[in-house]
């Protein structure tokens, strides 16, 4: 006889079905099936080379929501993708190599670098394919997108080129964040905020009156791009004449700010206030003019800004090269935008006698000639945060370069409005964080000062002419890499004046190549045969997205078509520690994907990050993690005790349902069956897992086998026996293929060893359809009626467990009082293991005593004879008298007394009394489980099978267990039962206040 494992042993389980998977080529066999069409974008990882736990939810859901589709009759397009160019690997290559600048990337050569990028994406890449696979992840791993792959680089080349027939790609001066040590631009989603210390220094501006003006800053070397001082127009000012040293000054400062001298004098006095707007056009010495030569050529002044706020000194330095509000306020008043700071972040000639240091040793060079100068009123320190380079972690500064940006500005309203087209899980994902995003969205910065990227194909003329390739046919080629820097550098074209076209040096910000991946990954316009499937029908992405992916696609699609290049978005959260923190290699709390599919199996890992409402964020948690394991095997146990029962029997599938029980679990099969689906069209995938759980372990595991239990022992031919067994067949057939997406290898598993042995099935669970509700089936009244038959046993119980007896023990009668529930009666003598149920009540004695706080005023020394009086009553009539006085009802209390060897509890709607008076008949019943109970578990101590016979022997009166002889032999496969010295295998037990050894021997036809 076959029997399934004991345990349920996922690893092995799932090698198993790897296996069988691979073997049988099951995918290819699903790819090649004909289906209904659905375009399933893959938001492509970046090619880090490893997944965590984040990225591992990611793909779960995906794959999830991919086979759900396939079972539904689709054939979705299942392409991965991947991310594989920008900053990140450069930096990780260039460590590799020892590299420090570009300069040594430009000595090893531009040429071998790229190839080694490329190298590196692509060992990644095959890295993180195992990965995902391991999860069970079906996608089509041999047939991914790539963003380096010429037909990919193609559609951004295509797009650009759209970007320049709207007019919305221009090339203009900004200040952008620059990484000094990568030499380029960056976005500030590639900004990192960390706290540093810098200086704080606060310098007095010599206005040409001979009075000063205070400002502050904590970037000195920004200090020779200075071009004006910044003044709110509506800030009150203070003339302030301060004293040093025996010197007066005359210090111009925010009224409300003048504190802040104390820093530099010993006492100063108010002479004047004005406002702000007043100082507009006065000229100042720039306080570095003689160390700057080429400064001397400006005129500076002080300027008005709103965004100066009344904090410091209340008066703003402004450098138009170096901060993006600078550079703003500069161009409405015309200021030059002088930038002395190279891209590595040393100051150039222009810089005159800082020329040649790095900003940070200028920044104490400039200090100390500020103070020379006496210019400089305080030095400090401050902690602040501030940005850094996301990659290689420098501090970043702001330097005014020449990009290309894509106007978004023009895009803005219609980008609004087709957010509204699209549908968003959860909603507020679209109508609220993203639309927000939008609104503030500035123009998009797409150029790089990189190697490893997509080359901008924009090439350029002395005279000014600018061609821009939308297709990599106009370019010769014959390998990706001959696309990339430094191959396509060398291609040129013949403009009009005559004279040859450069390419701008610049790659592609490397978030515009996955902006364009709804058409470039299905190679659209090179290729057109699936472009007719475009925009695609879901994507899903985590909420950093909003301002990434969801964005950047949104962004490019409005160039080319203007539309939203999705139809659904569902957002999900981040993976968090326990206690909701990031998790970093620094806290030490990061979980790893392998390690959790170690400890608890791939499934359970799937079943339990998909277990919470996927646009929360994920806080991971060991014991949730391993509940899920616990309940999987108790849903193991449950389906190990049908498969015994029924293949010992034979079963074939097919019999009658005859049952009470058998239609109730029947019927919350097709509820749970009807929710999953409901669920799944909302993409509501935690309320699949929790419908199933709460179904096949409450429902089915813990309520319906013990319901049961009984009538798998029946004879073979037995109608209820069979019926049982159809409906466990029923229910674990259908769970198990409305779980599948989720937790498909467990699925596959049981399918093939459960199912398909008792009934005819297909080559794998994948190739059936997805269960669809019968809903003839459900019966919402029955479901109630079972869930007050749960509550009136659990308020059974829990009187019992008051009363301190043993469900095991039988009891005479259970009376409900609050229901009518005849044809629940069987299940409630089963379940509550009482003799009898009846609906109605037990008669209560009632007490009455007078309440002697107002009964005493009145009848004074009569009240105890009133009291005597009350005793004699057995209930309350509706007027008394008592010796000529009218008594009122509520000067009496009344109270109830249950009948001895009752005890009571409440239920939701009524009431459970319990006769725990157990005479000598039920004595004996319950001596006899008692003792198949424990021959029960030495049965399984010695690990006999369940059809395995043997003989007992039982030292004890068999008087105890008088009319329940033939009922042990029964229940525990004995052959032979004697009430005689133990003998076999012996165990001592403490029954109640009886001792009694007990033996048992397997039993062989040569024994007895
Ligand atoms: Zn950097
Ligand atoms: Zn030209």
């Amino acid at each position: 006889m076959d029997m399934l494992p004991q345990r349920y042993s996922p690893r092995e389980i799932e090698a198993e079905i790897f296996k069988f998977w691979e073997e049988k080529r099951i995918y290819e066999k699903l790819k090649k099936r004909e289906g209904k069409k659905f375009y399933f974008l893959d938001g492509p990882p970046y090619t880090t080379g490893r997944i965590h736990l984040g990225t591992a939810w990611n793909k779960i859901i995906k794959d999830t929501i991919l086979r759900y589709l396939r079972m539904r009759g689709f054939n979705p397009i299942d392409t991965p993708g991947w991310d594989m160019h920008g900053l990140p690997i450069e930096v990780k290559v260039e460590q590799e190599l020892g590299f420090r600048t570009k300069r040594d990337i430009e000595n090893f050569g531009v040429d071998k670098f790229v190839q080694k990028c490329m190298e590196y994406a692509l060992r990644n890449k095959d890295a993180m394919t195992e990965q995902f696979k391991a999860l069970a992840v079906w996608m089509d791993w041999e047939n991914p997108y790539m963003t380096v792959k010429a037909e990919y680089m193609n559609s951004a080349w295509f797009t650009i080129k759209k970007a320049y027939e709207k007019g919305l790609l221009s090339k203009e001066m900004m200040v952008v964040n620059w990484c000094p040590r990568c030499e380029t631009a960056l976005a500030d989603a590639e900004v990192e905020y960390a706290e540093r210390e810098d200086p704080s220094i606060y310098v007095k501006f010599r206005i040409k009156d001979g009075r000063f003006i205070l400002i502050w800053t904590t970037t000195p070397w920004t200090i020779p791009a200075n071009m004006a001082i910044a003044v709110n127009p509506n800030l009150e000012y203070a003339l302030v004449r301060s004293y040093r040293n025996g010197f007066a000054e005359e210090v111009i400062i925010a009224k409300d700010l003048v504190q802040t001298l104390a820093k530099g004098y010993e006492k100063w006095e108010i002479i004047d206030v004005f406002q702000g707007k007043d100082l507009e056009g006065l000229e100042y010495e720039h306080p570095l003019a003689e160390e700057i030569p080429a400064q001397r050529n400006f005129r500076h002044r002080i300027i008005l800004a709103d965004f100066v706020s009344a904090e410091n000194t209340g008066c703003v330095h402004i450098a138009p090269a170096h901060g993006l509000e600078d550079f703003e306020i500069g161009r409405k008043y015309q200021l030059e935008v002088f930038n002395p700071v190279d891209e590595k972040g040393y100051f150039n000639e222009l810089a005159g006698k800082y020329a040649g240091m790095s900003i940070r040793e200028a920044n104490e060079a400039i200090v100390e000639d500020l103070h020379k100068k006496d210019l400089l009123l305080a030095e400090e320190k401050i902690f602040h945060r501030y940005g850094h380079c996301w990659r290689c972690k420098t501090p970043i500064i702001f330097r005014a370069t020449e990009q290309w940006f894509i106007k978004i500005s023009k895009l803005k309203e219609k980008m609004l409005e087709e957010i509204e087209k699209v549908r968003w899980i959860p909603e507020w994902a679209g109508s609220a964080r993203f639309r927000d995003w939008i609104m503030n969205a500035k123009d998009w910065c797409i150029s790089r000062q990189r190697y490893w990227g997509i080359p901008l194909p924009i090439w350029i003329c002395e005279c000014g002419k600018i061609k821009v390739v939308g297709s990599i046919e106009e370019v010769p080629w014959q390998s990706d890499l001959d696309l990339h820097r430094p191959k396509i550098d060398e291609i040129t074209f013949r403009c009009e004046c005559g004279k040859e076209m450069r390419r701008v040096k610049d790659v592609f910000d490397v978030w515009f190549d996955s902006g364009v991946a709804s058409w470039g990954s299905i190679g659209y316009p090179l290729r057109e045969e699936k472009f007719h499937l475009w925009p695609a029908d879901f994507i899903t992405e985590g909420h950093d997205q909003t301002r990434g992916w969801f964005y950047s696609q949104l962004g490019a699609s409005m160039i080319c078509f203007e539309r939203a290049p999705y139809k659904t978005v569902l957002m999900h959260g981040f993976t968090l520690d326990e206690q909701g923190r990031k998790m970093s290699k620094s806290l030490g709390n990061v979980v790893e994907p392998e390690e959790v599919i170690e400890q608890i199996g791939v499934d359970c890992f799937r079943l339990y990050v998909l277990s919470s409402a996927a646009w929360e964020d994920l806080k991971f948690s060991w014991d949730e993690a391993r509940n899920v394991l616990r309940n999987m095997n108790i849903f193991w146990n449950s389906v190990r005790f049908a498969y015994t029962y029924m293949a010992i029997d034979n079963f074939k599938a097919g019999s009658r349902i005859t049952t009470l029980e058998d239609r109730w679990v029947l019927s919350r099969l097709e509820s749970f069956n009807k929710e999953a689906i409901e669920a799944m069209e909302k993409y509501n995938l935690h309320r699949v897992v929790k419908a199933f759980f709460d179904f096949i372990i409450e429902d089915f595991s813990r309520w319906y086998i013990p319901l049961i239990r009984h009538r798998v022992w029946e004879e073979a031919e037995s109608e209820q026996k069979l019926s049982a067994y159809e409906t466990m067949l029923r229910v674990i057939d259908k769970s198990i293929r409305i779980i599948a997406p989720f937790a498909p290898l467990i699925a596959e598993w049981l399918y093939q060893n459960f199912v398909k042995r008792f009934r005819e099935g297909l080559e794998s669970i994948f190739m059936e359809s997805y269960p669809v509700p019968e809903e003839s089936w459900i019966d919402k009244n029955l479901e109630e009626k079972m869930r007050i038959v749960r509550e009136i046993v659990e308020a059974c119980n829990s009187a019992r467990n008051r009363a301190g007896i043993k469900l095991r023990w039988p009891l005479k009668e259970l009376v409900v009082e609050g229901v009518e529930l005849e044809e629940m009666s069987n299940i409630l003598a089963r379940m509550c293991n009482v003799k009898s149920v009846k609906f109605g009540t037990v008669k209560k004695e009632l007490i009455m005593k007078p309440d002697y706080r107002k009964v005493g005023p009145l009848l004074k020394e009569k009240a105890k004879a009133f009291a005597e009086f009350l005793s004699t009553l057995k209930e309350l009539p509706a007027e008394l008298e008592f010796e000529g006085v009218k008594i009122p009802r509520d000067w009496i209390i009344v109270e109830e007394r249950l009948p001895d060897k009752i005890v009571s509890e409440e239920f939701s709607l009524g009431r459970v009394y319990l006769n725990i008076e157990i005479d000598d008949s039920l004595m004996k019943e319950a001596f006899a489980r008692e003792f198949v109970r424990r021959i029960q578990f030495m049965r399984k101590e010695l690990d006999l099978r369940v059809e395995e016979f043997i003989e007992t022997f039982i030292e004890a009166e068999p008087k105890l267990v008088e009319g329940w002889i033939d009922y042990i032999k029964n229940e525990t496969r004995s052959i032979k039962l004697s009430f005689s010295k133990a003998e076999g295998f012996v165990r001592e037990w403490e029954i109640e206040d009886l001792k009694v050894r007990i033996g048992i021997r397997k039993w062989s036809s040569g024994s007895g």
